[in-house]
């Protein structure tokens, strides 16, 4: 086993270096695997975190949030000059990263332990108030000046939030397996873990420390979000009982709102998102309803805010409710816009964890706990094992403004599968085209450049599925129509933050679909298509004998979804299953 010293942050930015240089799945797993082998457990979660371009677990508040200005002055003060060298460099670079090690000349006086690196960066994290822009900026200054190039180089993108090294979550859980468990099958055990605390940093400490009882021993805490379960889709509404496959199922009103995880402890309440981010500013009446309605003392509920106008008893739509995605305004826009939460399950309550009960035990609780009014209730549903009652459910759904219905397994064994898409839930919206029951969100990692009409924004962007069992993101379509003129005179802007100047590590392209443009896998969009058919150009699902894919066609720009990750998308084995079922093969 390798010494563990205590590990230099140079240490990290050479194992970078390679990371972007390779483009083999397999050899970035092991070069991770070697790192991590050589951490201390101080320093083990840092790395994890570092490495996917943070400096904490994703919902905590440690975030840089130091953006791109700042960043800007923090270099210029390093290199002595004026704000307008590093801005003209900028534009010339397109990376923070390469205007800092250009214009910083001074010798450094590391490199940094890793731990100090973190200590700086959260220090300037948490400087908030009157005056914090300064402090952020000099601290970070004070960091780049003592750094070595390549130092400089990965703090500037850290610091703007621009990481990028392709690294994903699945494949730093691969590689933590490789380092302490002997090989990446051990995976598993290590998911799960992640997933019931959203904390890879807490499962490689853990894991370092204690082997794997140790990660075994991780529990559901309050106020640390569970990854939310998933739902699957199916071509014909009358797949829905066989594909669940216990006698009744129950079929719930699916709404089209914001998901939202809601944590109470006493007084004190924690709403997460469904990319786990600390909402809880954002929905002071949602809080209000949690704190008064739960009849228990300690409780994790899963749920969706809707925007529900109690006038007319209709819901109002998620463009109405995303107006309550502000940080500013905020009770101003909750009284025009006052959201109500609809729990449709419990994850813990009482000191329990609930995860392992069934879903008709789990319901029967939260209907015991939930005393529900206007504001606040249990998701409205049925209880059935007849094809006709779903379908007439459904109906009377659409009739009532809501997006479909989510159905859901009673059978003993139907627990709450945190972070995991099975069949024990399956979604079913509106048929918008035949041969697809549903959109599909997809993952922007290409574009084209667009000529006449469209020149100075892009002619397409190249959409892919993700493929969960390679974490790799494998393309589905191009897609060019469906965008308003404002969409598309924004694309350059929207997708900025994503932009890499090669084909990212997970993005898996064939030569002849490859863009001219390269974004790491960051932006959701939800896409509408006729239907899906084999190709010999996309490699969702690739064969590689018969060199063949499956690709979405007809796409059209739906909305982009900003609230779902990248991982979250629609996977390849979906693909495969609407394929399977629309074709019969
Ligand atoms: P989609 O975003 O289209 O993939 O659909 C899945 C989402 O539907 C979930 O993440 C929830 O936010 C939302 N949803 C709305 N109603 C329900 C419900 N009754 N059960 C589960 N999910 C629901």
């Amino acid at each position: 086993m390798n010494k563990r010293l205590t590990v230099k942050f140079a240490t990290l930015t050479a194992c970078f270096e390679r990371l972007e240089a390779t483009s083999s799945q397999n050899e970035m797993t092991t070069l991770l695997a070697r790192l991590l082998a050589a951490a201390t457990p101080d320093e083990i979660g840092i790395v994890c975190y570092v490495v996917l371009g943070a400096i904490g677990p994703g919902y905590s508040d440690v975030n840089l949030g130091i953006g791109d200005r700042t960043t800007a002055a923090a270099i210029a003060l390093a290199a002595g000059t004026d704000p307008a060298p590093v801005e003209a460099a900028a534009r010339e670079l397109g990376d923070y990263g390469d205007v800092a090690v250009r214009l910083i000349a001074t010798p450094a006086t590391g490199p940094l332990p890793v731990a100090d690196v973190h200590r700086g960066l959260v220090e300037i994290a948490g400087a908030s108030g009157p005056g914090s822009v300064e402090v952020k900026k000099n601290a970070l200054a004070a960091l780049l000046t003592a750094a070595t190039p390549p130092e400089r180089r990965y703090l500037s993108r850290l610091a703007a939030g621009e990481m990028r090294l392709g690294v994903g979550e699945m494949t730093l859980l691969d590689a933590l397996a490789e380092a302490f468990l002997g090989s990446k099958a051990e995976r598993p055990a290590l998911e799960h873990a992640y997933n019931i605390s959203s904390d890879i940093g807490l499962v490689a400490r853990m894991l370092l420390e204690e082997g794997l009882p140790g990660v075994q021993a991780i529990a559901v805490t309050l106020h640390r979000p569970i990854r939310p379960m998933l739902t699957q889709r199916v071509a014909r509404i009358s797949e829905i009982l066989e594909r669940i496959g216990s006698p009744v199922i129950a079929v719930e009103e699916k709404y089209d709102g914001e998901r939202i995880q809601a944590h109470k402890d006493g007084d004190d309440v924690t709403l997460f998102s469904r990319r786990l981010t600390d909402v809880t500013g954002q929905y002071p009446d949602i809080v209000r309803h949690v704190r008064r309605s739960i009849s228990v003392d300690t409780a994790i509920l899963d749920g969706e805010a809707v925007a529900f106008d109690h006038a007319t008893g209709t819901y109002r739509p998620f463009q109405t409710l995303m107006r309550r995605r502000r940080k500013h305004r905020v009770s101003e826009v909750a009284d025009e816009v006052p959201a109500t939460y609809r729990a449709f399950d419990l994850l813990y309550a009482d000191g329990e964890s609930y995860l392992c009960r069934s879903y008709p035990d789990r319901r029967a609780r939260l209907e015991e706990i939930l005393v529900g009014d206007e504001h606040i209730s249990p998701a409205g549903r049925i209880v059935t094992g007849d094809a006709d009652g779903i379908t007439a459910f459904y109906l009377s759904c659409i009739e009532r403004g809501l997006e479909g219905i989510v159905c859901k397994s009673c059978a003993e064994d139907s627990f709450y599968r945190a972070g995991a898409r099975e069949w024990q839930w399956i979604k079913w919206k509106s048929d918008y085209a035949p041969g697809i029951s549903d959109t599909l969100d997809l993952v922007v990692i290409g574009a084209s450049a667009g000529r006449g009409k469209r020149a100075g924004t892009y002619g397409s962007v190249l959409c892919a599925a993700y493929n969960h069992e390679e974490d790799l993101f494998q393309t589905v379509c191009g897609m060019g129509t469906g965008f308003s003129d404002v969409d598309l005179a924004d694309l350059p802007r929207r997708l900025a933050g994503a932009r890499v100047d090669r084909q990212p590590a997970r993005a898996m392209v064939n030569p002849q679909a490859a863009p001219d443009f390269w974004f790491e896998p960051r932006y959701v969009v939800e896409v509408l298509g006729l239907e899906i058919t084999q190709s010999p150009v996309h490699t969702c699902n690739w064969d590689p004998e018969r060199r063949r894919g499956l690709a979405l066609r007809f796409p059209r720009f739906v909305r982009w979804r900003d609230e779902k990750g990248p991982e979250e998308a629609t996977t390849a084995a979906e693909i495969a299953a609407i394929f399977r079922r629309r074709w019969g093969v």
